[in-house]
């Protein structure tokens, strides 16, 4: 499939041999179907009428539970909240999901692959597969209309509540189609599109029967809703603010203090340029302990073929909206 399509612009048709009614009708619907994709991330569908209720009730309810944990402090409940933080951020959102499985910047070995992938089911940001769907077409789209949550649009839209505009079965099945079909047909990830659930109630279970309230507030509340507020910071924050090692046509810059809270992901300009590096950081301060994470799976032989050339600063290689990965998954 050619990127034209993706863009919304049809073959130029040519007027000697023009198309026949049976071309057009079966060229139409692709690009209807991509149009309506974008169509369906925009603002202005936010209102009652489209909201996804599942999520907001959830997002309230997490946002709830972490309110009242200060109530609640134990030292062990507060030491677990910290250890699965690093462990469901760092690992499961920044290495898994986004690194490993989004961008693939490098190989993973068993049980190494399902055991980060599971951090990220932990993390309660959605299943791999929706995750790696959406922030493809991110990068497909920064800063222009489709993206799913360009800070142009509006700080709070980008932050969270694009996430509250419910989305029909054929923008899903779209979605899946055309950013992630190479990922829709492993095992491991099927497996967990239809066990997400079941993990994260047994991750809560599991916490309530270990320290009671303190700990499921703490360590699952809390420690949730920290690292929601970290990975949309990426969305909003560093969009919006900081510096820039590279040109790169959308608005993304590299903030210290997202890197700080995103385990490295705050380089957030660096990674738009470069979005197959497995390192985020690309100078010497810009710190990225998730590269160091996955340098350490490298040691232990579990990580190999790791994308990791410092780039020449000041060079870009993505000068365009279009990701290597989503571009490979749309060739497709
Ligand atoms: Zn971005
Ligand atoms: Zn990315």
């Amino acid at each position: 499939m050619s990127s034209t399509v993706l863009e919304g612009h049809p073959a130029p048709l040519d007027a000697a041999a023009p198309l026949s009614d049976e071309a057009i009708i079966a060229t139409a619907p692709v690009k209807d179907e991509v149009e309506a994709l974008y169509d369906s991330f925009e603002a202005v569908k936010l209102g009652r009428k489209n909201m996804d209720w599942p999520v907001f009730f959830w997002m309230a309810g997490m946002h709830l539970g972490a309110l009242a944990a200060p109530f609640f402090f134990t030292w062990q409940a507060a030491a677990t909240a910290l250890v699965l933080h690093w462990a469901t951020a760092s690992i499961g959102i920044c290495l898994a999901y986004h690194r490993y499985l989004t961008h693939r910047s490098f190989k993973l070995r068993q049980p190494a692959s399902f055991l980060v992938t599971l951090c990220g089911v932990l993390s309660g940001e959605g299943t791999p597969l929706q995750w790696c769907a959406v922030h493809r077409l991110h990068h497909k789209r920064s800063d222009l209309h489709g993206d799913p949550h360009s800070p142009l649009e509006g700080a709070w839209w980008a932050h969270l509540y694009w996430m509250f505009v419910k989305k029909t079965p054929e923008e899903r099945a779209t979605l899946y189609r055309r950013f992630i079909p190479e990922l829709a047909q492993k095992p491991m990830l099927q497996f967990f599109e239809k066990t997400f659930l079941l993990w994260l109630i047994a991750s809560g279970v599991v916490l309530y029967a270990v320290g009671g309230l303190p700990m499921l507030l703490w360590g699952l509340c809390l420690r949730m809703v920290i690292a929601y507020h970290s990975t949309w910071f990426v969305n909003s924050a560093t969009h919006l603010w900081g510096y820039r090692n590279y040109t790169t046509r959308d608005e993304s810059r590299n903030l210290w203090w997202v890197a700080i809270l995103s385990y490295g992901e705050g380089w957030h300009n660096n990674h738009h340029a470069h979005p197959a590096n497995a390192r985020a950081g690309h100078r010497w301060w810009e710190f990225d302990p998730t590269f160091w994470a996955i340098r350490c799976l490298q040691a232990v032989g579990m990580a190999y073929d790791i994308k990791d050339r410092i780039p020449e600063t000041g060079a870009a290689a993505e000068d365009g909206p279009a990701a290597d990965e989503a571009d490979a998954a749309l060739a497709a």
